[in-house]
């Protein structure tokens, strides 16, 4: 598995570029500067512009902002829950407007479920259903490698989504969370913050035990 890992500058998500058969990249920052520092990041790992996919964890402007214009110029194919795709189609994340911002509006091209599996890269990852940050949200897990794509659902460190903005809830996150502690996770890329090259169990496991004392904090 071959992964570049651009970290998010500002308030831009982090963003992973797959090579391989099936170039992808996965989140893409809040717009057209984080689409130019993509494609520029893109062009030096795989000599050139060519995605298949882009894959967004969640509706999110600091996910999904520059998801348009990288498709644009990449001819990608842009994948994301059901729920994540109907809110952006109606432009309805109410969580932008909170910032003063207005929501990302834009049709998607392929909806993902709950069981559906995704090449990114040379690797099959298999689409896990994970509201609870958002409605839209979900992660991604290859079996074969124990990667976990985890969008800001889980953090390193033990860390958490905020449950707190439109589209969020506590009760909805705990079980997500329980769902990804059945993982055998090694590697954790996460939607923010550092990644997690080895044992990242152990962190996803803590995550869940810190749900419940951090209730009120403000993460991703
Ligand atoms: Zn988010």
């Amino acid at each position: 598995m071959e992964i570049r890992f651009v970290p998010g500058a500002g308030y831009d998500s982090n963003t992973y570029l797959f090579s391989g058969s099936h170039p992808a990249i996965v989140d893409t920052g809040t717009g057209a500067a984080s689409a130019e520092r993509i494609l520029s990041a893109t062009e030096k790992i795989a000599g050139c512009r060519d995605v298949e996919a882009i894959l967004l964890t969640h509706e999110h402007l600091d996910h999904a902002g520059g998801a348009p214009a990288l498709r644009e110029k990449t001819g990608a194919k842009i994948a994301c829950s059901k729920k994540c795709a109907q809110i952006l189609k109606e432009g309805s994340d109410a969580s932008a407007r909170l910032f003063g911002i207005e929501p990302p509006r834009f049709e998607t091209d392929r909806a993902l479920c709950e069981g559906d599996t995704i090449r990114l890269g040379d690797d099959v990852f298999l689409v896990l259903e994970t509201p609870g940050h958002s409605q839209g949200s979900i992660c991604l897990y290859c079996d074969e490698s124990g990667t976990l794509i985890s969008g800001d659902t889980v953090f390193a460190g033990g860390g958490v989504g905020r449950w707190d903005l439109p589209g969020g809830d506590y009760e909805t996150l705990v079980e997500s969370i329980k769902l990804l502690a059945t993982l055998d996770v090694e590697t954790l890329l996460p939607g923010h913050g550092p990644t997690v090259e080895r044992g990242a169990k152990r962190q996803v496991d803590a995550s869940l035990r810190n749900l419940a004392g951090w209730r009120g904090r403000e993460i991703g």
